[in-house]
């Protein structure tokens, strides 16, 4: 018995003509689905946009997270991580095997006769297939439990899922039917191999032959329609198509363009007649992009600080509404009442940290805060409309250039009894760049005084500002108003470059990010250290040495623009590892997990309604029982410091920024 099997078993050539048809047919409705879906993508704004900039890395990174699934692996999510890889790889060898077949039967064998599918590598081949179409299906159950058994809250079910997870499971299982009626016909020894197919053919013991020819047309027939179906179908899916829409945009947002801590600048800020986004279409064809790409997964809305606080906003819910008025407006539907308070409310904008948090694990990588930040744009510069403290904010750093309002006099109180020049007065290497709160706020002031300290243990030849410093503008642009940070940042910027600056250092995160990140935009390139890192290339440089000096169980709380925005998780640790003589202790989320303290986009300037967001994170150091929680940001100390009072652990906890506790050890 030749060991093989006939292609269009018991269908005949007929079969292969309607498959043509079928397939010559679903290509047209994709071609159609596709432009359609093009157009709807281009009612956004035009942005320059490099498809071939760095593809290879990019192509790299989508083979890591999109086809390995590495960003959700990574985060330990083995279940949905499993389940997602049994569905991706199970169809990938399936759609391969049937592009073998295909190859042999439509092609090598109607040219030149050639045939391959027999002997060892029909056995290997129909082994293969069978193995597949079951982690496919296993995949799918799985999905199936998930959202409807387990059901996390984060998921929420619409029709259109299960119809997505109905329909594939039908052509699997249909498949593996029609199988197993070949198979049932005269049970051939070898096709063992075939073994979900053989497992189910005894279905069909009792049936005459004739009996089970009819039912395999009947079933043959039935998945053929439901694949070709199913292929025509998935471009009109919402559901189905994020898969080519989530995988491009992991391509193409996951290897980023530009600094992750930069915010976009507006591109027409001088001829512009209102600033900022109030219509859906006033986003750029990218940001809508992002809206089509979302997978409706929830991980973002689960790490978000905000709606974890019971704050009105969740990310994934903010993707979604902007997403339906997107499909409203693409077909045609127009919204004269705006996106403000129609499609998304005040409150929700204003609640956001912009942490970043949402964007960095979300596993397609889509951007959450550029949305908000146009919308705030929109509040702010065009209308005007913001909150009495925000108001506040704005009228302190207009007349006074910090947000307290307290003014230049005051900004080198912190430096009584220490030995600090004037950058503008003496040529120094480094500039010290201390930051606001550092400079004004009375605790903080104490970070400044360490730092001091420690650069001039080291011997660093390093200024001040001091009354010519100014707020760096963060607050002002996370919070939309870009006019006011244009203004303010381009006075820092050009007094920098006029003191011939090269080096700056600070132990401000949010300063760190602008100086770094959005000051070269107007032209401010410089190196940037944030205090840790800087620190920690002293004590490896044998400039000065830090010593243990902290008791008890220590923790460190990675500010969100020093960690998850810039990357920096081991200089920070390099040190808090040394200084601590007892254990160091990490709270469950860290690094690029991290959660906020609830002080960033301009939150630290204003009331905070609902949950503390300090006090969550608080809960975290609390349930490892630290003693210590060391930060590297002015803001962090102010929220750490906060909750520790609020929780009344004030006996037996303490929040320290790093460079207090290096200099604490010199
Ligand atoms: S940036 Fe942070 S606070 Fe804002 S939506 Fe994202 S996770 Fe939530
Ligand atoms: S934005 Fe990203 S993380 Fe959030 S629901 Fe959509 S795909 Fe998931």
């Amino acid at each position: 018995m030749e060991i093989g099997r006939e292609i269009f078993w018991n269908v005949g050539q007929a079969a292969r003509w309607i498959a043509y048809l079928l397939m010559v047919i679903s290509f047209v409705l994709i071609v159609y689905g596709i432009r359609k879906r093009y157009t709807m993508w281009r009612i956004g704004k035009p942005t320059p946009f490099s498809f071939t900039r760095t593809l290879w890395e990019r192509i790299g990174y989508f083979i890591k997270n999109g086809i390995f699934h590495g960003a959700i692996l990574r985060r330990r999510e083995t279940y949905p991580g499993l389940m997602h890889l049994l569905i991706f790889w199970g169809f990938l060898i399936l759609a391969a095997g049937s592009g073998v077949i295909a190859f042999q039967d439509d092609f090598l064998r109607l040219l030149f006769g050639i045939t391959y599918l027999h002997g060892d590598f029909y056995l290997i081949f129909s082994f293969i297939l069978d193995l597949a179409g079951l982690a496919a299906v296993v995949g799918l159950l799985m999905a199936v439990i998930r959202r409807y058994g387990t059901k996390p809250s984060r998921l929420d079910n619409k029709g259109e899922d299960l119809l997505a997870l109905m329909w594939i499971l039908a052509i699997l299982v249909t498949g593996f039917f029609v199988e197993a009626a070949r198979i049932a016909y005269d049970r051939p020894p070898y096709e063992v191999v075939s073994f979900v197919g053989w497992f189910i053919s005894p279905v069909f013991t009792g049936l005459s032959k004739e009996a089970i020819l009819t039912t395999h047309i009947i079933i043959y027939y039935t998945h053929m329609l439901l694949s070709f179906g199913f292929i025509a179908y998935f471009v009109f899916s919402n559901r189905l198509l994020h898969i080519v829409t989530s995988s491009l945009n992991m391509m193409f947002r996951g290897v980023e363009e530009a600094p992750r801590g930069a915010v976009a600048a507006i591109a027409d800020f001088e001829t512009a007649e209102e600033f900022g986004v109030n219509q859906i279409d006033g986003f750029t064809w990218r940001q809508i992009f992002d809206l089509d790409a979302c997978t409706r997964c929830g991980r973002c809305q689960d790490r978000c600080p905000a709606h974890l606080s019971n704050k009105p906003l969740s990310p994934k819910k903010l993707i979604q509404d902007l997403k339906e008025e997107w499909l409203r407006r693409a077909h045609g539907v127009k919204n004269e009442d705006g996106l403000l308070d129609k499609v998304i409310e005040e409150e929700t904008l204003w609640s956001c940290t912009a942490c970043l948090s949402c964007q960095v694990n979300c596993p397609v990588s889509i951007p959450t805060f550029d949305k908000t930040l146009e919308m705030r744009r929109f509040l702010t510069m065009t209308l005007s409309k913001m909150s009495p403290e925000v108001k506040l904010l704005y009228k302190n750093l207009q007349t006074r250039f910090d947000p307290y309002g307290m003014g230049k006099a005051q900004r080198l109180e912190w430096t009584e009894g220490l030995d600090v020049k004037k950058a503008t007065e003496a040529e120094v290497d480094v500039l010290y760049w201390v930051g606001c709160v550092a400079s004004l706020d009375d605790r903080n002031r104490k970070i400044a005084r360490s730092v001091a300290t420690i650069l001039n243990a080291a011997g660093v030849s390093f200024g001040v500002l001091g009354p010519d410093e100014k707020c760096c503008g963060d607050p002002l642009r996370r919070t939309g108003n870009e006019y006011q940070y244009q203004e303010l940042a381009q006075g820092n910027v050009d007094l920098l470059k006029e003191l011939g600056t090269k080096k700056i250092v600070t132990a401000c995160p949010h300063c760190y990010n602008t100086l770094k990140n959005d000051y070269p935009q107007l032209g401010g390139v410089f190196e940037v250290y944030h205090h840790t890192e800087f620190i920690s290339s002293l004590a490896r440089a044998g400039k000065i040495a830090i010593k243990p000096v902290l008791e008890g169980i220590t923790t460190y709380h990675d500010p969100c623009y020093l960690g998850r925005v810039n990357e920096v998780f081991d200089a920070p640790r390099r040190i808090v590892g040394r200084v601590a003589k007892g254990r160091f202790v990490e709270m469950p989320r860290n690094r690029k997990e991290g959660f906020c303290c609830g002080g960033g986009g301009g939150k630290i300037w204003m009331e905070e309604h609902h949950d503390r967001i300090c006090h969550l994170r608080m809960d975290e150091a609390i349930g490892i029982s630290a003693a210590t929680v060391v930060t590297a940001c002015p803001y962090c100390l102010i929220m750490m410091e906060d909750a520790i009072k609020d929780k009344e652990k004030s006996e037996s906890m303490r929040a320290l920024d790093i460079s207090e506790i290096v200099a604490r050890g010199l």
